[in-house]
């Protein structure tokens, strides 16, 4: 019988997956490193949620008190028109937190925190390097570091995001696996609140959408445009993705010339186009992804991290259930966790153009007359 007890693992990405395996590796009795690309840990990006089944997992990692006492509390949305009068209202909580039993949104710094001090004593965290190269043996996954020696791990997690390393490496290019769905956006994070705290602004005209969300002292900017072609450009070239969202927003209503000057001011901004990642299986040998690495199903799911956090606890609930047994562990994992993610990624791909980006005129005033009470 093949035995966990401090089997060498490593696990790429310190973020909403990789540290949620971590914790379950460790807990189960494996020898856990965690390699990150960042120099320290990201605790920056758009606010996570975690819904639904997933909230009874972060109870048994013990950290739900710790992540509720932080949360966020979105209170309203407003769908604005270009004169900034609101045409549809959502209450999202009613004002009362408590109602809200299985959602919790939280920034990613909640998580990252709460979750490094928890592990760090426990776990070997290598930041400011990456894997370069995977070479299976009989009984061991060599990996080799960018910046450091070669070592051997009894199994690889890939849990480096939407553009995985691991993936890369490991399964292939990313464009075999990715799925466009015919959106792009941007998101900056400004720290002033633009709207009042707690709240939520959308505006649209056709094809595009401008979503103001404040809290905490910060607003998120986001833009987001109905595409049907891929876009050529360059990912590291913020003034050449800055200049597609001006070029699609100019000339827009309601704040929309003022958010672009805030965006082209501001050095924290993100562009990507909205897609999913879609995979026959997860797992290869000895290597396994996690979180968007595997399947991500785009920020228009709302789901990103209720998918990591809970993938991690059922990859590591099936390695213990087989005790250790990769190979079945791994098939387990891509059958029984296979249906969460096509329900979340099919909600996701709707939702970009019945609830963000809608195409016509008819359809965003059939959007914003929208005033159900959650
Ligand atoms: C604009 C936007 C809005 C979103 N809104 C929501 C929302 O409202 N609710 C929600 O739940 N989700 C949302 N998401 C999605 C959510 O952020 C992701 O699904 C979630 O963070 C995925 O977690 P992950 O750990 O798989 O990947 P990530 O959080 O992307 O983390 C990957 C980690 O791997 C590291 N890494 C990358 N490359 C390497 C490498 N080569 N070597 C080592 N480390 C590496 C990165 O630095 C990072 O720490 C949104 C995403 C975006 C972009």
């Amino acid at each position: 019988m093949k035995s966990i007890n401090k089997q060498p693992v490593l696990v790429s990405g310190a973020s909403m997956a990789g540290l949620s395996a971590a914790f379950w590796l460790n807990k189960a009795g494996y020898k856990v490193t965690v390699i990150e690309m960042a120099k320290e840990p990201r605790i920056h990006g758009a606010a996570v949620d975690l819904r639904g089944e997933t909230i009874k997992t972060v109870k048994r990692m013990g950290i739900f008190e710790q992540l509720r006492a932080n949360r966020l509390n979105v209170e309203k949305m407003e769908f604005k028109n270009s004169d900034d009068v609101s045409e549809g209202v959502v209450i999202l909580n009613n004002g009362n937190l408590e109602s809200l039993q299985d959602d919790l949104e939280i920034e990613r710094e909640t998580f990252v925190y709460t979750m490094m001090n928890l592990l760090k004593d426990d776990i070997e965290f290598i930041f400011n390097d990456s894997i370069s190269a995977l070479k299976e043996a009989p009984h061991e996954i060599i990996v080799i570091l960018k910046n450091g020696p070669q070592r051997s791990f009894q199994l690889v997690f890939g849990c480096d995001g939407m553009h995985s390393n691991v993936r890369r490496i490991w399964f292939g290019e990313e464009k075999n696996y990715t799925y466009f769905l015919g959106a792009y956006f941007s998101i900056t994070v400004l720290n002033k609140l633009l709207i009042p705290e707690n709240m939520m602004q959308m505006y649209n005209v056709p094809c595009k959408g401008v979503v103001l969300n404040a809290y905490r002292n910060k607003t998120d900017v986001i833009f987001s445009f109905l595409s049907d072609e891929e876009i050529d450009y360059d990912y590291r070239d913020e003034s050449q993705q800055k200049k597609i969202i001006h070029d699609q927003f100019a000339g827009e209503g309601w704040r929309t010339e003022e958010l672009l000057q805030e965006v082209f001011l501001c050095k924290n901004f993100y562009f990507d186009k909205f897609c999913q990642v879609k995979m026959p299986s997860w797992t290869k040998g000895r290597v396994a992804l996690i979180g968007d690495a595997g399947y991500c199903a785009s920020p228009a799911a709302g789901m990103g991290a209720t998918l990591s956090v809970e993938g991690a606890a059922v990859v590591v609930a099936a390695l213990q259930k087989h005790k250790g047994d990769f190979e079945k562990a791994f098939r387990e994992y891509n059958e029984t966790f296979l249906p969460f993610v096509k329900e979340v990624q099919d909600m996701a791909k709707n939702n970009i153009k019945e609830n963000f980006i809608p195409k016509t005129e008819a359809d965003i005033r059939r959007r914003n007359a929208m005033t159900e009470v959650f």
